[in-house]
């Protein structure tokens, strides 16, 4: 059936290959490239991005939970995958099976993790998650709990049914500029390193795959690249204020579906937030909070028409919005409306909502289909 085209999500795979490329360009010789695809990719579709970036011959993904790693593998993706959150250890003939790698995030689960590979007969694949600052997942070792955290990690390697594939931590402040937070990042990469060195040396534990850098890090913090890279965001075109001539990979288009004309002094929308100042030819479009355009935007920011920016009035609905078209007469029923993409910058957006461009990103509902213009199968 053709698609009704209400309000559609268009993604560029031909530039999530371009930013892999260019990401992959600036990295040191050998290191390998993790792209982050949970959250459905950041909303662009996890299978169809994987599938491109497995083609394209990066190394490893990552998935926050089991059931993202099974959409990858129940559609034919072959590369490692890694899950960054807790699986319970039931599952763990799963994650054998279907060779899905599972973070390990303090000696009380590697101990579960084990108990279930060998009452399975087989060996689990693992990487250590180091608690170094980010006080979320991860072995304790921040100050005194230094050798209490290379104890367990050591421990945790030896168990029988876990393979130590590979040891990474997760930086808090790297994306904010500042002395602070540089002074910070860089103690966190300090403890991480120190905790690699004192687990090898004390334990003779060598990990292949040392990663620790996100998208702030690897555009702010080259020296933490080590074996692998892990951004996300960056990956999606964002996050670098165009430092590296990457390519924002989602547009947001929806039409005008009806246009009226208000008198000045007419009450528009929920709330009535607004009010005409002038006669106001008004157009709705079939874009609202259920399709992912934040409320919090009402009334307080504008989407890019072939004439210029059309200023969004009164409270956004969970189905439809309305904006002026007033000094826009070239706009009509069905024409194009960018919410955001390269004429309406999704930074601007967020900021304008008092959020990220990441919240913004995954916020775009199922209802929105997925459209992939220069999808190449
Ligand atoms: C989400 C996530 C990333 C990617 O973060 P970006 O800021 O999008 O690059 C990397 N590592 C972990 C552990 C994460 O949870």
């Amino acid at each position: 059936m053709e698609l009704q085209k209400r309000t559609w999500a268009e993604i560029s795979l031909d530039n999530i290959e371009h930013n892999y490329r260019t990401i992959k360009a600036h990295l040191p010789a050998g290191c390998r490239f993790l792209g982050v695809v949970k959250a459905d990719a950041y909303g662009h579709g996890a299978v169809r991005v994987s599938r491109r970036l497995e083609e394209a011959g990066a190394d490893y993904l990552a998935v926050s939970c089991l059931d993202e790693a099974l959409e990858l593998r129940n559609a034919g993706i072959k590369m490692p995958v890694l899950i960054l959150g807790h699986t319970p250890a039931r599952f763990v003939p799963v994650l054998i099976d279907r060779d899905i790698t599972q973070t390990v995030t303090c000696l009380a689960k590697a101990e579960e993790y084990s108990q279930e590979a060998v009452k399975y007969g087989k060996e689990l694949k693992t990487h250590m998650k180091l608690d170094t600052g980010m006080s979320r997942l991860g072995f304790l070792c921040s100050g005194s709990l230094f050798d209490e955290g290379v104890e367990h990690v050591i421990t945790s390697c030896r168990l029988p049914g876990l393979i130590a594939e590979g040891v990474y931590t997760h930086f808090a402040v790297a994306d904010e500029p500042g002395e602070e937070n540089e002074k910070y990042t860089l103690e966190q990469f300090d403890l991480f390193c120190r905790m690699i060195a004192a687990v090898e040396e004390r334990g003779g534990i060598t990990f292949p795959l040392r990663h620790c850098a996100n998208t702030g890090a690897v555009l702010n913090y080259p020296q933490t690249a080590l074996d692998m890279v892990r951004p996300g965001l960056l990956l999606y075109g964002y996050g670098d204020g165009g430092r590296l001539g990457l390519k924002p990979c989602m547009k947001i288009v929806t039409t005008v579906s009806t246009i009226k004309i208000h008198e000045k002094d007419t009450d528009v929308s929920y709330g009535r937030l607004f009010r005409t100042k002038r006669t106001t030819r008004m157009g709705v479009l079939p874009i609202g909070y259920a399709d992912g355009l934040l409320r919090s935007l009402s009334n307080r920011c504008s989407f890019a028409t072939e004439d210029g920016p059309a200023p969004q009035l009164g409270r956004i609905c969970m189905d439809m919005c309305m904006v002026d078209l007033t000094d826009l007469p070239g706009v009509n029923i069905d024409s194009r409306i960018e919410i955001f993409g390269p004429n309406n910058s999704l930074e601007k957006l967020s900021e304008a909502a008092g959020t990220i461009p990441y919240e913004l990103m995954c916020s775009v509902s199922k209802r929105v289909p997925r459209v992939y213009g220069d999808e190449r199968d």
